[in-house]
């Protein structure tokens, strides 16, 4: 039988603005069982594709890609918000609904034609997960694919990312 995750995630309307359903992950986090449960399920269907490298998108895909990583036996390495890491970077400006963000990495963060698995909670409009992924190709790394817990089917993120590398997403609301 599926393991009930709807339960632990807690659905927050008109949040951080009108008209916005956040999905608020922090009471499956805190469920020892869920939380673990989620682990395995979001790490199967990446076992035997020889994933050295998992990618997470600050801040949340840092708690859910570091598990990853342990999962897949990877090394883990963080997408940072600008001002956080020390020089030398490598880094992409994306757009957002209003304005531009940035995601950087240090320049040697990934090793050539490293298997690479990025990873983040929630795949939206997908502006996010393609930024990261344009970052890691920048490394030099080969991306084997992205894994999000929840895709927001409705705001069109698979389409953006393409059918041409593997999207694995746990949970579809
Ligand atoms: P996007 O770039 O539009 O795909 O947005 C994805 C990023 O925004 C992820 O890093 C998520 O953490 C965050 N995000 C977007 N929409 C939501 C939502 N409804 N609930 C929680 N996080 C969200």
């Amino acid at each position: 039988m599926s393991f009930d995750f709807d339960s632990l995630i807690r659905a927050v309307a008109d949040f951080p603005k009108p008209g916005v359903t956040f999905r608020d992950v922090t009471p499956l986090l805190a469920d020892a069982g869920g939380f673990a449960r989620c682990i395995d399920a979001m790490a199967e269907p990446w076992q035997g594709s020889e994933v050295q490298a998992v990618c997470g998108i600050e801040s949340r895909g840092f708690i859910f890609g570091a598990a990853l990583a342990q999962k897949l036996h990877a090394g883990f390495v963080p997408l940072r918000k600008p001002g956080k890491l020390p020089p030398p970077l490598v880094e992409v400006d994306y757009a957002l609904e209003y304005g531009t963000d940035r995601l950087q990495a240090r320049s040697d963060a990934l090793r050539p034609g490293e298997r690479t698995l990025i990873v983040d909670d929630v795949l939206a409009t997908g502006g996010t997960l393609a930024a990261a992924r344009e970052l890691v190709e920048k490394l030099g790394a080969n991306l084997v694919g992205a894994s999000v817990l929840i895709e927001l089917d409705a705001l069109g993120g698979r389409e953006r990312w393409g059918a041409d590398v593997r999207l694995h997403s746990l949970l579809h609301y």
